[in-house]
């Protein structure tokens, strides 16, 4: 009795841990999601398991019968009221669950599939959560599809399945985790079998699973318990002070636009005034209904929600409330204590959008950059960083559909440089006629719903027209280069000159325009037509090496070595302020800190102001 006394204040205490899953596509994110959901069912109690709005309870009793399988799930402290898991699988729901720059997901699952490894959408989760901390275990899924894989039913605990296992599929098995696990280890991370890890703060657990059998599934719920114990208790003190984020803007039958709030922190009240973000500032309300899902009904039907006076963390709750209409995903909830204090008001409309004002100083204060929308804050947030990664500028943000006067911001940049012209929409849609705004004014729309693939889409642009403007002046650029004649090295006098060469700074490339100095006078020489190193054409030879250059003039009978100039003239690029522009716009990496110096030196003297 005083034992149960003692941990229900602890419950009391111990709010529920916010648990994500997230992982590349196909790995099985959303079976083991059902396979969790499913546990207990079959013998005619779901355990009290209950879906949320954006979420499922999973009561400790249930997590407990599932652990307690295993022996380490016999000694466990089952000292939190649930596990919230959220329903939606995948980054979008993770980066929703954000408050500040930091996240509202205490755990999270990366679900990676044995037999494909590691795969780009894994390694992008990994980049969120380590951007965020939050502290995951890995699911490594599909254990069943091993060859010859023995499997065993009812959520059979991992190490109970493997005994059970004919040795080469054991093998098989092994050899997978270490191929995981040096995957793992390239990109910085350690990662042990979870009975293997003897620190897990410092090494990532893996749980082999399979969502279809259940094998590993206890063993998964048991470390969503155990994980806590060890590094988040601090975390899920029940904290009085309200925290939570909207998840999801939607439209429901009956209630008009409703918001999908995930509650983490506090207790949150019918009647309460309400503070969220809208895309055109703070959006002020007060909650008409607070809703949950009837329990007794399927999940899937509709309009038959439970209302609540109050409700306390960790939930997952739908509001309905006026003037939802503009609510940004993916930004936090305020409750204003007193809405006749016109301070606290303030305070609250400043706190509120601090998260937008974050983002905004992503935006490129140069003004030069994409245009980035996104459908959420969360996932706008998580694009950015991926481009502030990939130095790629931003120059304007929204949250929406792409329309028209998106397009009309984005095509200012068609001056500044058109793969700037470039709107990178994540997740959303792009209105009729803002797509035939943009082919008209050469705006371009990149769309995708993963974030990797908009990147590439967006680098092989870019790449494509960096080469076209390079093409497009080759013949006008110059790049900087002073060389010696080699007086033994003269192959032909004139038309063409053929002679050999140290390149003593710089780099000598092919339709360089070169000069002599004769007293204060330049004199044209001709353009490099062709350079053979080694007896190799080659395109560019750079300072100490030694090459033959055959120069040819527009007027080559007029210029003649031996006679207009010789060994003791050095030769010179000919430097003009145009080929510099070009040089800087679209030539600036084949450059060295050396070669920037020497055109400083060349523009000197050619008196190029
Ligand atoms: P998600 O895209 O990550 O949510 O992946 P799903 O949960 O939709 O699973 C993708 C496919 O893999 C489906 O056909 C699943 O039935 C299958 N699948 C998922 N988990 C397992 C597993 O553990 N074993 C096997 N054999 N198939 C699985």
């Amino acid at each position: 009795e005083k034992a149960q006394a003692l941990a229900s204040r602890t419950a009391d205490h111990l709010r529920s841990p916010v648990i994500c899953i997230l992982g590349h596509v196909d790995t099985g994110k959303t079976k083991i999601l059902d396979r969790i959901r499913r546990t207990n069912v079959q013998d005619g109690e779901a355990g009290g398991i209950t879906q949320q709005i954006g979420a499922t309870y999973f009561p400790i009793d249930a997590v407990k019968k599932e652990a307690t399988k295993l022996a380490e799930g016999r000694q466990l402290d089952y000292n939190v009221p649930s596990l919230l898991i959220i329903d939606t699988p995948g980054h979008e729901s993770f980066t929703n669950l954000r408050s500040r720059g930091s996240s509202l997901c205490d755990i999270a699952i990366l679900v990676v599939d044995i037999l494909h490894g590691l795969e780009p959408q894994t390694k992008e989760s990994i980049g969120l959560l380590k951007a965020r901390k939050t502290p995951f275990i890995v699911a490594l899924n599909k254990i069943d599809r091993i060859y010859d894989w023995d499997a065993q039913p009812h959520n059979c605990p991992t190490r109970d399945s493997i005994a059970k296992q004919p040795r080469h599929a054991r093998e098989e098995f092994m050899r997978r985790v270490r191929d995981a696990q040096l995957e793992f280890a390239e990109i910085g991370f350690n990662t042990e079998l979870y009975w293997e890890n003897e620190d897990p703060r410092k090494t990532v657990s893996l749980v082999p699973t399979s969502a279809i059998s259940g094998e590993g599934i206890p063993d998964l719920l048991m470390l969503l318990l155990a994980l806590p114990q060890k590094l988040l208790t601090d975390r899920l003190m029940f904290n009085p002070l309200l925290e939570a984020t909207v998840l999801e803007v939607k439209v429901i039958e009956g209630l008009g636009t409703t918001i999908d709030v995930i509650l983490t922190g506090g207790t949150i009240r019918e009647g309460d005034t309400i503070m969220v973000v809208g895309l055109d500032g703070p959006i002020v309300s007060t909650i008409r209904a607070l809703l949950t899902p009837h329990p007794m009904k399927e999940m899937r039907v509709k309009g038959q929600y439970l209302h609540h006076k109050e409700i306390k963390a960790a939930q997952g709750i739908k509001i309905s409330a006026e003037g939802m209409e503009k609510a940004v995903a993916g930004t936090q909830l305020m409750v204003v204590q007193d809405p006749t204090s016109e301070v606290e008001m303030e305070y609250c409309r400043d706190e509120v959008m601090k998260d937008f004002q974050t983002i905004l100083t992503d935006v490129d204060k140069s003004g030069k950059g994409v245009y980035v929308q996104a459908s959420t804050l969360g996932s706008l947030e998580a694009l950015l960083e991926f481009l502030r990664s990939s130095k790629i500028p931003v120059s304007g943000i929204n949250i929406g559909p792409v329309h028209k006067r998106d397009v009309t911001k984005a095509s200012t940049m068609l001056e500044r440089g058109k793969e700037y012209a470039t709107i990178l929409a994540f997740d959303v849609g792009v209105e009729k006629e803002a797509r035939e705004l943009a082919e008209d004014a050469g705006v371009r729309i990149f769309t995708a719903d993963i974030i990797y693939h908009l990147f590439d889409q967006f680098t092989a642009y870019m790449e494509q027209i960096k080469k076209d403007r390079r093409e497009q002046v080759s013949d006008e650029v110059v790049f900087p280069s002073i060389s010696r004649i080699l007086p033994q090295h003269v192959y032909n006098k004139k038309d063409p000159i053929v002679v050999g060469v140290d390149v003593l700074e710089g780099i000598l490339r092919v339709g360089t325009p070169l000069v002599v100095k004769h007293g204060a006078e330049w004199l044209d020489i001709g353009r490099v037509a062709s350079l053979e190193l080694s007896k190799k054409q080659v395109v560019t030879a750079r300072k100490g090496e030694s090459v033959a250059v055959k120069i040819q003039h527009k007027n080559t009978e007029h210029i003649m070595y031996g006679r207009h100039f010789d060994f003791q003239d050095v030769l010179v690029s000919k430097m003009s302020r145009p080929a510099i522009e070009i040089l800087k716009q679209s030539f600036k990496e084949d450059l060295g800190r050396e070669d920037w110096l020497l055109v400083v030196k060349l523009k000197k003297m050619f008196d190029i102001i």
